[in-house]
């Protein structure tokens, strides 16, 4: 379906890419689930595992629009679009620079698989522009951030960041997971490649694993080239549910924003709260830069808790918000970083990332927040009772 510039945010969401029924005239794309298509009939052989079939091209459509890219590639996971898309743009002998503080699955690819492939890399000690420039080499390739970063939601200029790699001829890509497309676009500042674990705010239902690549028709063809080998394409079936998903991929960011900016001013409030994190916050530390290149402040908050109030017990004493791993699904969930999505990083990396143990890690859902605010009060109330 083509579209005008014009087109809104929610038309896009619902309608752009959708395969048109002709038979039955129904109102939502038809679901193909051929694994194998004609080849004397068509320009292109399609195959699920060449990403190319027309429920994966749908979506693809959807993806690029919201992006507004060119061209976008699905996977079957947020890691697979992770790791093919490093492994289209590095060779042997090249080097990458990352940020630090980045998702735990991409820090542990880079710091286990890099070597076998004769890729070099290095992490930046901070999140300014200089950080990265001062670690650039002859073979240096790719700058790689995360913006906002989990769980501290730093924000690093993307600006800036695409600036140094354009002035350097070198390819930037953002995992853009924590905003989603709704809250920024990072083709908008010059950022090369956009990468999305689609589990998160684009599935939205916590019942999908998926993840997605955007860019320019011939970067995703590179990275496409890979892909096909490496064969980490999505079943169809999935495709068609993220396809649905994405229609209220707006709607629900909106409202998960707007909560976490509710529930970020109530925990900044309240005295058995150390310390909030949270981009929207006027006292954030880079609450300038995220108004300068975000449209909203996303739908995590993290938080500490006052010395003595115990964050596993704490979780396990909520009745409403599920502790459980992963984020951005429409019901609130709390995670401990420390005990799960940066278990494997040792203390000495995680005080370098600025991970307490106090620390959590809230993805607010669509809940009306008095009542995300009255679970949090009764469980803080029943470990605080247990204590004494
Ligand atoms: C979850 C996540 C990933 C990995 O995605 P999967 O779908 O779990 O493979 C990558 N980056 C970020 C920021 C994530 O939150």
């Amino acid at each position: 379906m083509k579209h005008s510039k014009k087109m809104g945010i929610n038309t896009i969401c619902t309608h752009v890419g959708e395969i048109k029924d002709e038979q039955f005239k129904g109102a939502v794309s038809p679901i193909y689930l051929s694994s194998s298509y004609a080849f004397d009939s068509v320009d292109i052989k399609r195959y699920p595992r060449y990403f190319n079939t027309p429920n994966q091209e749908a979506l693809c459509r959807k993806i690029a629009a919201l992006e507004k890219t060119e061209d976008a590639l699905i996977f079957g996971s947020g890691m697979a679009a992770v790791s093919t898309t490093l492994l289209a743009f590095l060779h042997k002998g090249d080097h990458i620079i990352l940020q630090k503080s980045l998702y735990g699955g991409t820090y542990n690819f880079i710091m286990e698989e890099c070597d076998k492939f004769g890729i070099e890399y290095s992490f930046t000690k901070g999140l300014d522009v200089n950080d990265f420039e001062s670690l650039i080499q002859e073979n240096t390739k790719v700058l790689y951030i995360e913006t906002p970063s989990n769980p501290l939601l730093t924000i690093t200029d993307m600006q800036a960041i695409s600036d140094l790699a354009r002035s350097k001829g070198l390819t930037s890509i953002i995992d853009n997971t924590f905003a989603s497309p709704i809250n920024q676009n990072p083709v908008d500042f010059g950022i090369d490649i956009m990468i999305h674990s689609a589990t998160k705010y684009m599935g939205g239902h916590s019942d999908i694993l998926a993840g997605a690549v955007a860019g320019s028709k011939q970067d995703v063809l590179r990275i496409w080239n890979i892909a096909k080998n490496l064969g980490g394409s999505l079943s169809d079936f999935t495709v068609w549910m993220l396809e649905r998903s994405l229609k209220t991929l707006n709607l629900r960011v909106k409202e998960q924003c707007k909560n976490a900016l509710i529930m970020a001013k109530y925990l900044e409030a309240n005295v058995d709260i150390e310390h909030v994190y949270y981009p929207g916050l006027e006292d954030h530390s880079d609450h300038e830069l995220a108004k300068k290149q975000m449209r909203g402040f996303g739908g995590v908050v993290s938080f500490e808790l006052k010395d003595g109030i115990d964050a596993m017990e704490f979780q396990n004493n909520l009745e409403l918000i599920k502790p459980s791993m992963s984020l951005a699904g429409i019901e609130s969930t709390m995670l401990s970083p420390t005990k799960t999505s940066h278990a494997l990083l040792s203390p000495e990396e995680r005080e370098n990332q600025g991970i307490k143990d106090s620390l959590i890690r809230f993805s607010v859902g669509i809940e009306e927040p008095e009542d995300l605010m009255y679970d949090i009060e009764q469980a803080i109330k029943k470990t605080v009772k247990a204590l004494v």
